[in-house]
């Protein structure tokens, strides 16, 4: 769309973040600017509509943190509902919960058993695919609570890592591959 190419131009590269031979892909030049945030939410959302433009989500699901930055307005733009996928804990009522293995050690994500109903569509919004683990997690508890995912829409790829192959079956949209 209008505007992408300049919005994704706008991710500055931070060599060395966290730690020594990591090169640290920044967002927040692109979210501080209007026209690059928007016309990066409208391709986002654009994963969650059918070939007539029309939305064929139901909630738009989004994962710690940087999904909820993108997530939250990409749902506004559907007209849907979202719904936050967060680390282990953080959630005060009754959860679903799934690991998965990190490099070192696990993660657990969570999502409200009651925020999906059974055959509720939706679409699942982060920041970078990686290794696809939080996908793959973030699937698994959507399919916990009868979802069914329409797709996964992510700002960026990291496509020298196997994070589509980790996903399977769920389509992927990248605004970005890198
Ligand atoms: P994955 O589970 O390995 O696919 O990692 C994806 C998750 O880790 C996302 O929630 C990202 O926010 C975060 N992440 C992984 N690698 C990077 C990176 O190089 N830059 C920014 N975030 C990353």
């Amino acid at each position: 769309g209008p505007g992408l190419e300049a919005a994704l131009a706008l991710i500055a590269d931070v060599p060395d973040f966290p730690e020594p031979g990591i090169l640290f892909k920044d967002i927040t030049p692109l979210l501080a600017d209007h026209s690059a945030l928007q016309a990066v939410v409208a391709a986002i959302a654009a994963a969650g509509r059918g070939a007539d433009g029309r939305p064929v989500v139901d909630k738009v699901l989004g994962m710690e943190s940087r999904g909820f930055i993108l997530g939250a307005p990409a749902a506004l733009a559907l007209g849907v509902g979202f719904v936050p996928v967060r680390k282990a804990g953080k959630l005060p009522r009754a959860t679903y919960a799934v690991s998965y293995a990190l490099e070192y050690g696990e993660a657990t994500l969570e999502v409200h058993q009651d925020a999906l109903r059974p055959g509720d569509r939706v679409l699942l919004v982060d920041d970078v695919l990686a290794t696809g683990g939080t996908v793959k997690a973030t699937v698994e508890l959507a399919e916990k609570c009868g979802a069914e995912v329409h797709g996964v829409a992510v700002l960026m790829e990291l496509g020298f890592l196997p994070g589509r192959e980790t996903v399977g079956a769920v389509p992927v949209t990248a605004l970005l591959t890198v």
